[in-house]
């Protein structure tokens, strides 16, 4: 392979009447070359005015996600030779506003996991050391808490698309971590939150969440398990 051909989706609303693609040539310059290090190689060497949001690297901030070859990915987790194909287009996440190029407005997203109330709320006094877990009950919440935020299921979501207002998959995963965390005693104020005109029902069980999450979670199954609580405690008041 001489070299990759980048379109990468340029706007900015600032200066720009309507966004563009620009086309970047860039070489096989490394072993296992991601896309976020080919974004890189064109900001300094092409194009410095390039605009992408980065930080560890790794695949734990979630900060790099965009739209790539067609589905929502991290861009530092993706190798370019992965894509099998020597174009690679690169367009920022959707269903949030663009404010330069691949850099996207997150404070929507933001704000509806503040909305589901992300943090533990126990019915009874701190104790005077830690609130314990069996093994058992850290199973039912440990692989939501691998949610990194990345807002690639958001993006993917048809739903989030068509009604900015749903709460949308990643906020509703956060949800159902706590509903399902055995230190937590705020059932009924959980599900009054999700289960609401842009809340639970709203979802539509694409999956497409779940296809394009980087960690591997089920933003469908957990939204699946709020509306199983949410039924059951209209229906048999548990
Ligand atoms: Fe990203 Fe997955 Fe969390 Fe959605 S559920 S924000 S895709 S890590």
């Amino acid at each position: 392979m001489a070299e990759y051909i980048f379109e990468v989706f340029r706007f900015d609303p600032d200066a720009d009447s309507k966004p563009r693609f620009d086309i970047f040539r860039v070489p096989p310059f490394k072993k296992g070359l991601t896309v976020l290090e080919a974004l890189f190689y064109v900001q300094e060497k092409l194009d410095g005015s390039l605009a992408f949001r980065s930080s560890c690297r790794e695949g734990a901030c979630g900060s790099c996600a965009m739209h790539i070859n067609g589905k929502y990915r991290l861009s530092c987790e993706t190798q370019v030779k992965d894509l099998f194909s020597d174009k690679v287009v690169v367009q920022p996440l959707g269903h949030l506003r663009v404010l330069r190029d691949l850099v996207v407005d997150m404070e929507p997203f933001f704000a509806k996991y503040k909305y589901i109330m992300p943090f533990l709320m126990p019915g009874s006094p701190p104790p005077e050391r830690e609130r314990p877990q069996t093994v058992g009950d850290q199973m039912k919440v440990l692989p939501s808490v691998d949610c990194i935020l990345c807002a690639c299921c958001h993006a993917s979501c048809t739903v989030t698309g068509t009604d900015p207002e749903y709460l949308g998959p990643a906020a509703l995963l956060w949800a159902d971590r706590f509903v399902r965390d055995s230190r937590d005693d705020a059932l009924d104020e959980r599900l009054r939150l999700v289960d609401q005109l842009h809340g639970i029902w709203r979802c539509h069980t694409i999956f497409s969440c779940q296809e394009v999450c980087p960690k591997d979670l089920d933003p469908t199954g957990a939204i699946a398990d709020l509306k199983r609580r949410a039924l059951r405690r209209k229906l048999l008041g548990q």
